[in-house]
């Protein structure tokens, strides 16, 4: 650098050349600091002797001393990574596999995807130079039906295993017999293909290759060390589910925290919580506002407030600048929560429960708890799976408040009364008692587990919830009738990363000739809402969606928005640089109330499936203006979630007989079908069901006979 600017005719430039080495050496200095200074850095050795001398390993520690950026650096410096072996970390959320991955690969001075890198779901950031992977659960799983023995991994670290989310929970079960098939492998020099686990999956063999059986024979593995990351303090479920493994606590930095509760319940926590900001704001001292709300419409909402109030404050006052971060939000725009404040701002980071425990936020002084989080549910009588707020646990609000206290004293109100908080259940259920297992049984049956009922769960799910998904599983013909993964259509929906109901849609498509059509459902419907309503101009927004709107329902009409903008980058691919098609496009999103991050995120999702789909050779082709071809298809791919109206105008699902209503947000709110199949069912003060699409009646006994005939 300093060669460059001597040798530039500008001083102007050497002088900028100069500036910005020594602000990057300030800053891995800076970073050097921070390191040295977290709690666990003065147990590295102690860790990584326990590491060695335990094959599997529980470490518990507060939420910000350091484990999940720290650990794997000090198992790669102890040799962990020698033979090319990689050191595996997996978060329950993308979010923080990516944030977390990029800070390692700074903190490493190397370029994300080289030495440290991570991968998660329509999103691969890693090399064969990686040793250092961040990824998620699930795509772990995902992993090991192409390499069973997961032979590349020295050590897999769980991190954030109090959250029990469902892929953890099956993860943990999954990493249990491959500990077992590599250590018997290394003691007896045996095959892994004797053992319990599988190794050849379904997939390989429906291949016909047996490349990996051919790399097992006679081939010895190195152990698996297995490390359990947690944030709670009771780690004895998961020492008594390893045999009795040790667990080991690393001290954190706690400063206190004031606990505020208001008098009265609130009737509407949004309302509340922005108050809140803006007094905290207004009346407290410097330091950032950390608020949990429950999803990205929330987040969106409360950002567009918070930014149209700004000029109502006090003249020459500090300024308030809102950051959000949720799970779908595009990886770039992420890590804008670490950045400090710019000076005269104070950050006011509006964030879902992602911020409870799996990603540390420097600078947070004050939070505000409204008390709620967006969790799944689950009804295995009636088979439906909804999305919907409930009340936090005792110590899920004891981890946010906790968030204030992280660097000095702070604050944290929390939007319902004290006795409320008693009220609270102690800790959030394991996610496996409360989800739809469809997905996770067609992945443990391509991995090789038949016997999903006894299956090895750390928790085991309802017996109810198991038989009811193997149920659906067998009506969409993944499963066979001795419960076996059925040829090709079970091994082709094992292999997409999608919701079975999308992966058999697909399927169906490339009969149904409008594979491109479905496609673009699928991507659209796999992110969060495209549509965006602010609060004070629901009448414009509803205009504008009007230009895209079907009259046949939801899925056609997210179809026209895809196409339109399409059409519109397609028109300027010839003409602009990639910066401003962005540019084009954001405005273009602007002024039709779509949501950009969604869109954006949809297209991502599309070029990605369209890549897994032509792997598996099916062919996409167009229905063109035969729309009901398609719609065909939505009934044939659907039909467990069928509804028809009744004659007060409330709809009843087919499938499961529950009164449900039709979302406000659907092109088919007040046009009220005879007949309707949806995607979601969401449940606030009514059950209303999402992405909606006019079907005909008769077509559910037609092309779903199998279900269709037996019922009325
Ligand atoms: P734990 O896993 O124990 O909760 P982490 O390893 O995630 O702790 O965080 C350790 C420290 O690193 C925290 O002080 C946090 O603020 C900081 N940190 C983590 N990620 C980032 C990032 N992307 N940018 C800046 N600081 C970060
Ligand atoms: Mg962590």
């Amino acid at each position: 650098l300093q060669n460059k600017g001597s040798h530039n005719s500008s001083g102007k430039f050497s002088n900028k050349d100069g500036t910005r080495k020594a602000e990057f050496f300030a800053r891995r200095q800076r970073i050097a600091q921070q390191r040295k200074s977290l709690p666990i850095a003065a147990v590295e050795k102690r860790l990584v002797e326990e590491v060695q001398k335990n094959d599997t390993l529980i470490i518990v520690g507060e939420t910000g001393s350091g484990k999940t950026t720290q650990i794997p650096q000090f198992l790669f410096n102890a040799g962990f990574c020698r033979d090319g072996k990689v050191v595996g970390i997996t978060q329950p959320r993308r979010v923080a596999a990516v944030t977390v991955a990029k800070r390692v690969a700074e903190e490493c001075g190397v370029e994300l995807g080289q030495k440290v890198g991570y991968s998660i779901r329509f999103e691969d950031a890693t090399s064969s130079s990686t040793r250092i992977k961040y990824m998620t659960d699930g795509l772990l799983l995902r992993e090991a039906l192409l390499d069973p023995s997961l032979s590349r991994y020295s050590v897999i670290i769980v991190d954030e295993a109090h959250e029990r989310t469902v892929h953890t929970d099956v993860l943990l079960g999954l990493l249990k017999n491959v500990q077992l098939a590599r250590m018997n492998s290394t003691k007896y020099g045996h095959n892994i293909e004797d053992k319990k686990v599988n190794s050849v999956t379904s997939l390989e063999k429906e291949n016909g290759d047996t490349s990996f059986l051919k790399k097992c024979q006679g081939r010895k593995y190195s152990p698996l060390k297995i490390i359990i990351m947690s944030a709670s303090l009771d780690a004895r479920v998961f020492s008594e589910y390893f045999g009795g493994a040790k667990a080991v606590h690393v001290q954190g930095r706690q400063f206190p925290v004031d606990l505020f509760y208001t008098l009265h319940p609130e009737t509407d926590y949004l309302d509340a919580a922005l108050i809140t900001t803006f007094q905290i704001h207004l009346k407290e001292s410097p330091g950032d506002i950390l608020v949990f709300l429950t999803g990205q419409e929330e987040i969106e909402s409360a950002e567009k407030f918070i930014n149209e109030r700004l000029n109502q404050l006090p003249e020459g006052s500090q300024k308030l600048l809102t950051v959000p971060i949720f799970a779908s939000l595009p990886s770039e725009q992420q890590m804008r929560v670490f950045a400090p404040a710019p000076a005269g701002f104070r950050k006011v980071i509006l964030a879902t429960n992602i911020a409870e425990t799996s990603v540390t936020i420097p600078g947070i002084k004050y939070v505000i708890d409204p008390g709620f989080v967006k969790a799944r549910s689950y009804d295995p009588v009636k088979g439906m799976e909804s999305l919907i707020v409930v009340p936090t646990s005792k110590s899920q609000a004891m981890q946010r408040s906790g968030r204030a206290g992280r660097e000095g004293p702070g604050k944290c109100f929390r939007l319902y009364p004290e006795n409320e908080f008693e009220k609270l259940e102690d800790s959030t259920k394991p996610e496996i008692k409360r989800c739809n297992l469809s997905n996770v049984i067609l992945q443990l049956k391509a991995l090789g587990v038949d016997d999903i009922l006894g299956f090895d769960f750390i928790e085991k799910p309802p017996r109810a919830a198991i038989i009811k998904s193997l149920e659906q599983l067998f009506l969409l013909g993944a499963l066979t009738d001795d419960c076996r993964l059925s040829d090709p259509v079970g091994h082709q929906m094992a292999r997409l990363p999608l919701d079975p109901f999308y992966s058999k849609a697909l399927i169906l498509a490339s009969q149904f000739n409008c594979l491109e059509e479905m496609l673009i459902t699928v991507a659209m419907l796999s992110t969060e809402s495209i549509f965006y309503t602010p609060r004070d101009k629901g009448a414009e927004a509803k205009a504008a969606m009007k230009c895209f709107s079907s009259p046949e329902g939801d899925h056609l009409t997210l179809i026209n928005v895809y196409r339109t903008s399409d059409e519109l980058l397609e028109k300027r691919k010839m003409t602009f640089v990639k910066e401003k098609n962005d540019k084009v496009l954001r405005k273009w999103c602007k002024d039709n109330f779509i949501n950009t991050r969604s869109l954006r995120h949809a297209r991502d999702i599309h070029n990605q499936i369209c890549g897994h789909v032509e792997q598996m050779g099916l062919h996409v082709t167009s229905c063109g203006d035969d729309m009901l071809q398609y719609r065909r298809c939505l009934a044939a791919s659907f039909f467990l979630n069928a509804a028809v109206k009744q004659p007060e105008g409330t709809y009843r699902a087919l499938g499961s007989g529950q009164v449900v209503q039709i979302h406000p947000t659907s092109v088919l709110f007040q046009k009220k079908a005879e007949c309707i199949i949806f995607n979601e069912m969401v449940e606030t003060s009514h059950k209303y069901v999402r992405n909606v699409t006019r079907i005909d009646y008769l077509w559910l006994t037609e092309l779903a006979p199998q279900y269709y005939t037996s019922q009325k």
